[in-house]
């Protein structure tokens, strides 16, 4: 049995006092519930030491957003993967639609940070995701094996246990328009029969797949009552502490 896994994705939002805010309103929501999912939260860079501090006796845990595939060095601007284990980091979000499209990620650039987080002892929430325009034009499921066997190209199967998967369509992203649960589940079957192949039954049964894209507490029962949809990986919704705990609550 696979427990779901919810994530917040802060993006560039909340100054650090904000964050701290957010947390506690956070922690004060979920105090005394009964939580039957993993609970990771994505502040900002400036926020993640205070937010481990934050959180610490409780059941969130702490993820990035983002990572360089480097140990160190000449890289103005960018964080390494034991930087962010050195704040307390369990987690980070890699490939990201975002980084992928802004800032040009490649399935290649995305591969080097995935095998880079898990040598370091970071686990990575592995986003892919099709457009609008793949998704129409019949080429969503090319899309979407090609970034997994890319960016989990010579990832063992022990590592394969530490990976979350997280299938974003990028047209879901932040734009009210879901995925129903059928679409969803239609795709994280795609990919868990894919990691199937590229792996084994067994070793893809265990992967969390997360769902992500306007995530809300009004849809988020339908969507992680489906076979294949372990999770959820939230923008919009989990800026604000109550909607957050709208969509944890939905795991049963
Ligand atoms: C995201 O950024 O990963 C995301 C799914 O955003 P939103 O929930 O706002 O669509």
């Amino acid at each position: 049995m696979r427990k779901i896994c919810v994530a917040g994705n802060w993006k560039m939002n909340k100054d650090l006092n904000e964050a701290v805010s957010l947390i506690s309103e956070l922690k004060k929501t979920l105090e005394n519930q009964t939580i039957n999912a993993d609970v990771i939260i994505c502040p900002p860079a400036i926020a993640l030491e205070t937010s481990k501090t934050l959180i610490e006796g409780t059941a969130i845990q702490l993820g990035a957003q983002n990572m360089h595939f480097a140990d160190s060095g000449a890289y103005t601007g960018e964080l390494s993967a034991s930087m962010l284990k050195s704040v307390g980091c369990k987690y980070v979000i890699l490939g990201h639609s975002e980084r992928r499209t802004i800032f040009g990620e490649s399935n290649e650039v995305i591969n080097k940070k995935v095998k880079k987080a898990l040598a370091d002892g970071v686990d990575p929430i592995f986003c892919i995701g099709e457009t609008l325009e793949e998704r129409e034009s019949g080429v969503m499921q090319k899309v979407i094996e090609e970034q997994v066997r890319k960016g989990l190209a010579e990832v063992t199967v022990e590592e394969l246990g530490k990976v979350i998967v997280a299938y974003e369509p990028v047209w879901a992203i932040g734009t009210g328009k879901t995925a129903s649960p059928e679409q969803a589940q239609e795709v994280h079957a795609f990919i868990r029969g894919l990691l199937k192949e590229m792996y084994s039954e067994e070793a893809a049964e265990k992967v969390i797949i997360q769902y992500g894209g306007s995530v809300k507490p009004g849809n988020a029962d339908k969507l992680l009552s489906q076979k294949d949809i372990d999770g959820a990986l939230v923008g919009g919704a989990c800026l604000d502490a109550e909607s957050f705990f709208g969509i944890i609550k939905a795991a049963k």
